[in-house]
């Protein structure tokens, strides 16, 4: 019997409501596999702040270190409420930005994927999906301007400034085109660089490195795109894309692109793949706006579930399974309300019906041997 240790970080916002969706799924895969998951609750964001005095506590730190992988639930708080914590206190600053830096999880996996029955979620034509929409956005996450120098002041004019820098060595381009021509080659060899040569230096080093990596992989073709025109082919023709690499802060704005394309970010669920271990966390935020109502979409905290069975725990097919289980509450004809439309066929389930939903489908299916 194999025992893994989790670290759940429920966070903040709805991150608590769509994390029990995803304590449900844990607990169901234990009983149908050779397995035992110690599910380890520790205060990580907002919450953490207000109870501990630090978005990322020492004891969710010796939490973290001592987990094979942790799954956290998404962070912050609305722009009023952000403003009751300092600065570098603040979710993201504290807690989350450390986190990656930590544990090194520079590989960042968003897959976007919606089958064509599914097209009616989506704000995009028919014709537009097509046979539907899958794609996996690979985000670079621990360089660039997210993590570069910063400095503040007043200049010699007498005028406030501020300077970031976006700063990438050779080495952290080289490992993630390394994961990026992987996955291409799991799927269908082709891979989308996005850029903005034409004006950033730090996208001239991104291209030169990319090129000497994939001679290393012949069978993928590699298409280069700036990242504007990525952004306006992802609404007029995103079946075009299969894996796509990103530098960090093009991957935070397109992969939002891509839950919008959905019709909801409560599709994307993540991978933050690091060298020893991986966290894994919705892509969207901490949806204040629908905090406590029991209502938002917690796909992506339990499509964060199934890529952790697959990626730190190898259970490829229990994986699958927990994804057709979703698929399956859809297909009946279900889902919560972010994806409902005013006067259309979706019968709507809050979060908690959902995951009960996605629970009877994976008990009825046959367990992995
Ligand atoms: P958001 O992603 O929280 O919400 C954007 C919109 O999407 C909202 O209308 C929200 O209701 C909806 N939405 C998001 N997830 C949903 C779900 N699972 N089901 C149904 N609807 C969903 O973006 P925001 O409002 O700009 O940010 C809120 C907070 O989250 C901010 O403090 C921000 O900094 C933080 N944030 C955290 C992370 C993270 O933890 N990794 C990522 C992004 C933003």
């Amino acid at each position: 019997m194999k025992n893994y240790k989790i670290a759940i970080l429920p966070g903040d916002g709805i991150g608590p409501e769509i994390m029990a969706e995803a304590v449900k799924v844990f607990r169901l895969v234990e009983e149908r596999n050779d397995v035992t998951f110690e599910l380890i609750e520790a205060d990580f964001g907002a919450s953490a702040y207000f109870k501990c005095g630090h978005p990322f506590p020492e004891e969710t730190i010796a939490v973290c270190d001592a987990a094979d992988a942790i799954i956290k639930g998404p962070i912050g708080l609305n722009h009023e409420e952000s403003k009751k914590i300092p600065l570098d206190m603040r979710p993201e600053r504290g807690a989350l930005l450390p986190m990656r830096r930590r544990y090194n999880t520079f590989a960042n996996f968003r897959p976007v994927f919606l089958p064509k029955s599914l097209g009616h979620f989506s704000p995009l034509k028919a014709e537009i999906i097509g046979e539907g929409i899958d794609l996996v956005m690979v985000r670079e996450l621990v360089g660039g301007l997210y993590f570069g120098d910063k400095e503040e002041g007043v200049n010699e004019q007498g005028l406030r400034y501020v300077r970031e820098t976006l700063e990438y060595d050779e080495e952290q381009i080289r490992r993630i085109m390394h994961e990026a021509l992987q996955l291409s080659m799991r799927r269908k060899k082709v891979l989308h660089n996005i850029h903005k040569s034409n004006v950033l230096r730090s996208s001239v080093l991104w291209n030169e490195v990319l090129g000497e990596v994939a001679v290393e992989y012949p069978e993928v073709e590699v298409k280069h795109i700036l990242v504007d025109a990525a952004a306006t082919m992802l609404c007029l023709n995103p079946c075009q894309f299969d894996v796509m690499v990103m530098e960090n802060m093009f991957g935070d704005i397109l992969s939002d692109q891509g839950g919008g394309i959905l019709g909801s970010l409560g599709l994307m669920p993540s991978e933050c793949k690091g060298p020893e271990k991986s966290y894994y966390e919705p892509s969207h935020g901490s949806a204040p706006d629908i905090a406590g109502q029991n209502i938002a979409n917690p796909y992506s905290m339990i499509g964060s579930v199934a890529m952790m069975l697959e990626s730190s725990f190898g259970m490829l097919q229990e994986s699958k399974n927990v994804w057709s289980a979703m698929q399956s509450v859809f297909a009946d004809g279900y889902s919560t309300a972010d994806l409902s439309k005013p006067g259309g066929s979706v019968k709507m389930i809050n979060t908690a019906e959902f995951g009960d939903r996605v629970v009877t489908a994976l008990r009825a299916m046959p367990k992995v041997v």
